[in-house]
């Protein structure tokens, strides 16, 4: 991998980011001080809004998919669970090609957690991505994730140093977890918050700079760490988050191998419901990457929901039953669907301003 000053500074194409350009931005976010809202969509109204949101704040953004929402994406009534949820994913990786360039900002593409029984889904995606390469000469995600932190350290980073060796030729870094992330996702990573105190929950350092000395010498990387971060939102005191360390991790790695204050591109999982000062803590630590789906699915369904109730007799009668005014304009799936869409924005505005990336694209034009 490039080091760090031979990265050119932007500003870069806009659209999808892969190989060098991904590294550039990743360090600039790093060296920045501010980080990127990663955004779970499940079809092309949230790909949309969260396009439509980075152009708005001038901020490049992370589009990523759960193996659930690459699911949903595909049509829940195909067949084939683990190619609806590798053509899914493909599907919306197209639509973000597409149309990314055109909202004027870099967008990085990515998956979300794969546990071990969903490999075959990331190398299905992998094996897209090299085709999209002989092609393009770019893969078609910037990055994967591989969530193994339910194997032992060695396993856990033996496969992830696997699938790193297939990526890497084409550009793609890999996310990969230590420790693990509290609370639920697609069923995954599921955890008693009564176990919030496991020392599983928080990251160890010393399994960082191990991960650090497998996986570096392969190529681009990045780590979520587990500093008490839980997915979804719970009701004040359940969650404890304690950034410092993330900080521990760094000052190791850096200490052993050199790279700077911040050798390591870290991930911040279960980024919603999160106290806006430990967001900051954790951004100066390092972290390049917040995930944020719990906020942006609530503040999608609660405009929509909010239309729905004011505009009741319009989701019951096509016709309104006493004054015979058409409701053609407020049951168009346009106009709700764009509330949503509306509702998502506006929650977007609030995590590039906490996560300090509005105005700081690096896409030139
Ligand atoms: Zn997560």
């Amino acid at each position: 991998m490039p080091e760090r000053n031979q990265l050119k500074p932007g500003p870069l194409k806009p659209g999808v980011v892969t190989g060098d350009d991904y590294r550039t931005l990743v360090q600039a976010c790093q060296d920045g001080g501010y980080a990127l809202p990663a955004v779970n969509v499940v079809g092309t109204n949230t790909v949309n809004a969260v396009l439509e949101a980075a152009a708005k704040n001038r901020s490049d953004v992370i589009v990523q998919l759960s193996n659930g929402g690459a699911r949903f994406f595909a049509g829940e009534g195909m067949k084939d669970e683990l190619q609806a949820r590798i053509l899914g994913a493909v599907s919306a990786a197209r639509h973000v090609h597409l149309l990314a360039e055109q909202y004027g900002v870099c967008v990085i593409l990515h998956t979300d957690h794969a546990a071990k029984e969903l490999i075959p889904w990331v190398e299905g995606m992998i094996a897209h991505g090299e085709a999209h390469f002989r092609q393009t000469g770019k893969p078609l995600f910037s990055s994967h994730m591989l969530d193994l932190s339910e194997e032992s350290l060695e396993d856990n980073l033996a496969e992830c140093a696997r699938v790193l060796r297939r990526m890497a030729p084409l550009g793609m870094s890999l996310e990969i977890e230590l420790g693990v992330t509290g609370g639920e996702e697609d069923g995954v990573g599921s955890e008693d918050l009564e176990r919030a105190d496991n020392t599983r929950l928080y990251t160890q350092p010393e399994d960082v700079l191990r991960a650090y000395e497998v996986l570096a010498p392969i190529g681009h990387f990045s780590v979520a760490a587990s500093f008490g971060n839980v997915h979804g939102v719970y009701a004040p005191g359940n969650v404890k988050l304690r950034p410092e360390i993330l900080g521990a991790s760094q000052e190791l790695v850096s200490e052993r191998h050199g790279g700077g204050k911040k050798p390591l591109p870290l991930v911040f999982h279960g980024g919603s419901g999160s106290e806006k000062e430990k967001i900051a803590q954790a951004v100066g630590f390092g972290v390049f990457k917040m995930n944020i789906d719990t906020d942006t699915q609530f503040a999608f369904a609660e405009a929509i929901g909010r239309f729905v109730l004011e505009n009741e007799a319009a989701f019951r009668h096509q016709i309104h039953p006493e004054t015979g005014k058409p409701h053609k304009k407020l049951y168009d799936p346009r106009k709700w669907l764009r509330i949503g869409e509306l509702g998502l924005v506006q929650r977007l505005d609030e995590a590039f301003a906490d996560l300090g990336s509005a105005g700081k694209s690096l896409a030139a034009g």
